[in-house]
């Protein structure tokens, strides 16, 4: 939903201050004034600011023009929309205020019809934008996480991994890298059904986050495969953790509808030293995945290291 547009009159005369939040008011915008160019700023800096903006040019403080220069300088995603309103209607000064970073310009004294259907392109462009915001945020989400399981993807979680490994590299902390799988998944699906399996992924998903810490990071990177990562002191507090999720994940009653469903996962991990030269994302993932299928081999539901392969 497009939020409520509210809007701020700046203006050092009283009287066209009053009639311009009174006129704004009538056309169903909820208004708030300033009397000087400081007030102003002060308000475009409070969170939620108002993004329809009627500055006058001349005004203690700042002058509305170097309001524009200020406020186009704030980085934001959903800039406001802002008409300098002024005597000054010669060229020069329209093309300098339009080049300052106004959106338009309506010139005193007001031809009311006149503001008001600047007003309402005003408010047209607000609103497109906005939708264009809400549009790229979903989008983004969309490039990076999971539908089904709101995980990370693949893709996201090996840049976010990238940068996990720089921070860990200049903390000298030690991490554990994981990828792990569901134990006969095909069975579970071919016994309940997908959207059962689904929900199991979706469960699973819950689950192993609640296991971890909040900075850990999780992610989905293919059908029932999930991979972790998180910092430890020692290999054998990996071991630990480790364990305690296989266990967690063993004991845990995974529902669908009036159907309770079990499972099981099998763990392939590596321990990346802090000192350790910090390779390619990709060359660990061949590492963890490579004890993965040894962990597969030795029979499921087991945690297998991939330094302990021969
Ligand atoms: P293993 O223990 O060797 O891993 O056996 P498995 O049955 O888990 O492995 P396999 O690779 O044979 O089968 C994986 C199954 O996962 C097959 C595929 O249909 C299913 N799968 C992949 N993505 C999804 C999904 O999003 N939803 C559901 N329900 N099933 C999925
Ligand atoms: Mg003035
Ligand atoms: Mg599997
Ligand atoms: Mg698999």
């Amino acid at each position: 939903m497009v939020p409520a547009i509210t809007a701020l009159v700046a203006d050092d005369d009283k009287a066209t201050a009053k009639l311009v939040e009174v006129l704004l008011n009538k056309w169903g915008i909820q208004t708030v004034v300033a009397h000087d160019g400081l007030e102003a700023l002060e308000v475009m800096m409070q969170p939620a600011p108002p993004s329809l903006l009627l500055f006058d040019w001349e005004m203690p403080g700042y002058s509305g023009i170097e309001l524009c220069e200020k406020i186009r300088q704030i980085d934001t995603t959903n800039p406001p929309y802002i008409i300098i309103c002024t005597a000054r209607d010669a060229t020069e000064y329209i093309v300098h205020g339009l080049n300052q970073g106004a959106n338009d310009y309506v010139s005193k004294p007001f031809n009311t019809q006149v503001l008001k259907a600047r007003v309402e392109v005003g408010m047209r462009t607000l609103e497109l934008q906005s939708r264009l915001v809400d549009a790229m945020v979903r989008l983004d989400h969309l490039a990076s996480f999971d539908e089904l399981t709101g995980l990370l993807n693949r893709r996201a979680l090996f840049e976010r991994i990238h940068e996990d490994f720089s921070r860990a590299h200049r903390a000298k902390d030690n991490l554990c890298f994981v990828v792990c799988d569901i134990d006969w998944f095909k069975r579970i699906n071919d016994k309940y059904g997908h959207p059962a399996g689904d929900a199991v992924l979706r469960q699973l998903g819950d689950l192993l986050t609640q296991q971890l810490r909040p900075y850990d990071r999780l992610g989905r990177i293919g059908g029932e495969e999930f991979l972790l990562l998180f910092s430890v002191t020692t290999i054998d507090s990996a071991v630990k953790v480790l364990d305690r999720i296989k266990l967690a994940i063993e004991k845990h009653d995974f529902v669908y509808e009036d159907t309770h469903i079990t499972a099981t996962m099998s763990f392939g991990a590596t321990f990346i030293e802090a000192g350790e030269q910090i390779a390619r994302v990709e060359s660990y993932f061949k590492r963890a995945d490579e004890a993965l299928y040894r962990s597969k081999e030795l029979g499921r539901n087991c945690v297998t290291f991939s330094d302990n392969l021969v």
